[in-house]
């Protein structure tokens, strides 16, 4: 069969491939590109108020950490960031605070895989976030302890939990994992609380990192000393909302960082807090940490 194409079509078309490719080059950028100079790692604890949500920029991957609430908080930083596709989105565990802002991540992004815990949830958010990654054909694993994925120029990202999670408590669940490039790692702990930080503490992995990105937003069911101890952080980075209903940070937590020492991030007093290396040092965009003045209060 022999196609005609009419000359209106012929102008239609010419009109169409102008509009797609040539005007958006005209346009000015109003967002700045989030891309990391090569070889760095950027990481980017998204101010998403009360959730997770972190974006990682690797030399040879972009992953996806949590999406925070349902809602356009991470797509806009991402489209803004001129984001197109993403190598992995990892769903730490199927709580909305987590998995929410994924949904339109997934419908809008190109995503070439998903990792979760593989632990279904009776919530719409994550029947949304499921239907979206069948009917998207998107690659699908269980995150377990033990895998580790290479994200190019020796960045590592290795899961450190969950080795096997059960649905009686999600949080327990979490997929904890460790990024570590030259000198510097990032031990990221999604909702993790004490029967996991021990369960990861008998694990294999070592926990030392540079970074802790807190777990269960500053919860006091987390972050226990011994955890504490073996992760032996420069930075901790706290992912919570402002005054938000649960009390997140609390105040023990507070207290165990800031009697360690460690320097206190939070995306509820800071926004986005970006932390970029080269393997060797790095720096952060808020230049002040938050200091904490313990109250009187009994730490376990
Ligand atoms: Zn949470």
């Amino acid at each position: 069969m022999h196609l005609r194409i009419t000359a209106s079509w012929k102008i239609a078309i010419v009109a169409l491939l102008i509009l797609l490719f040539i005007l958006p080059g005209c346009l000015p950028q109003i967002a700045p590109q989030i891309s990391p100079t090569n070889g760095t790692l950027a990481v980017h604890f998204i101010d998403v108020g009360q959730g997770d949500a972190i974006l990682i920029q690797a030399p040879s991957a972009t992953v996806l950490i949590d999406g925070g609430e349902r809602g356009d908080s991470v797509i806009n930083y991402l489209k803004a960031g001129g984001i197109k596709q993403i190598d992995l989105v990892i769903g730490t565990h199927p709580h909305s605070d987590h998995i929410g802002g994924l949904i339109n991540v997934l419908q809008k992004l190109t995503v070439k895989e998903v990792l979760d815990p593989g632990i279904v949830h009776t919530s719409k958010t994550f029947e949304d976030y499921l239907t979206l990654i069948d009917e998207k054909d998107i690659s699908f694993t269980e995150g377990r302890a033990g895998m580790t994925r290479e994200l190019g120029d020796g960045v590592t990202m290795e899961i450190l939990h969950p080795a096997s999670p059960s649905p009686s408590h999600l949080n327990d669940a979490s997929i904890v994992t460790k990024i570590t490039f030259g000198q510097i790692s990032f031990l990221l702990a999604g909702d993790a609380e004490e029967s996991s930080e021990k369960e990861i503490l008998q694990g294999k992995g070592s926990l030392k990192s540079t970074v802790l990105k807190v777990g269960h937003h500053g919860s006091r069911a987390g972050t226990t000393a011994a955890f504490l101890q073996a992760a032996d952080p420069e930075i901790a980075v706290i992912m919570c909302g402002k005054d938000n209903a649960y009390g997140h940070p609390h105040e023990e937590t507070l207290t165990r960082l800031s009697q360690a020492g460690v320097d206190i991030y939070r995306t509820d007093m800071h926004g986005t807090i970006i932390i970029t290396t080269d393997g060797q040092n790095y720096d952060i965009n808020v230049k002040q940490p938050y200091r904490h003045v313990p109250r009187d209060v009994k730490v376990p």
